[in-house]
């Protein structure tokens, strides 16, 4: 099974996963202590569950 590493964004197999964590229900992988690291430093910045777009941020310059 292969599953991507949200801090680098590489594609690891299992097998060579070096941490998983999870967070907010969602279980993630990491190929180094480094990516597992920033994680854990702030994980929601790389986690990336499905949710729905309420937010709408409209910038129109008027000009
Ligand atoms: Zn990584």
């Amino acid at each position: 099974m292969i599953v991507q590493d949200p801090v680098c964004g590489r594609h690891i197999d299992l097998d060579e996963v070096y941490a998983s964590e999870e967070h907010e229900g969602w279980e993630y992988f990491f190929c180094s202590a480094v990516c597992h690291r920033r994680f854990r430093l702030e994980p929601a910045a790389f986690a990336s569950s499905p949710k729905p777009k309420n937010q709408h941020s409209t910038e129109k310059k008027a000009s």
